[in-house]
């Protein structure tokens, strides 16, 4: 049993490869594929769950500080995104010069947060603007 007691309450399954073993614990719904080019076989305390695997190109996901599946990391700063939008404003400057990442403390000064599961969100919309001007 390679889960962790986290995992199981997650749902989570094994993820191994007939060659090369355990690979990864991930939700049932993943498609997970070993380095060796072989798709990996759901195991759940040692059963199989699933044998009729449709192809996917799905590729395995990390999990992120939270202990959740990655949605968007960053390669260079290893944080997770809630969006792809996110993602891409965490990247500033401009190409060729020093392009870097946002550190967490200039994302919290945009207001961004992080939220439980790990990932960077963009703040909820502020009820008061969302009104608009004809509130006078
Ligand atoms: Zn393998
Ligand atoms: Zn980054």
């Amino acid at each position: 049993m390679t889960l962790t007691a986290e995992e199981m309450e997650l749902g989570w399954v094994e993820f191994v490869c007939e060659k090369h073993g355990f690979l990864v614990a991930m939700t049932p719904r993943a498609v997970v594929w070993c380095k060796c080019g072989k798709q990996a076989t759901r195991l759940r305390g040692g059963r199989v769950v699933d044998r009729d695997l449709k192809l996917t190109e799905a590729k395995a996901r990390a999990s992120n500080g939270s202990g959740k599946p990655s949605l968007h990391l960053c390669p260079d700063c290893q944080q997770d995104f809630g969006g792809g939008f996110i993602h891409k404003r965490h990247r500033v400057g401009t190409r060729g010069k020093s392009k870097r990442c946002l550190t967490s403390a200039e994302m919290r000064a945009k207001g961004w947060r992080l939220t439980k599961r790990g990932r960077w969100s963009l703040p909820r919309p502020n009820p008061s603007q969302e009104k608009g001007p004809q509130e006078a």
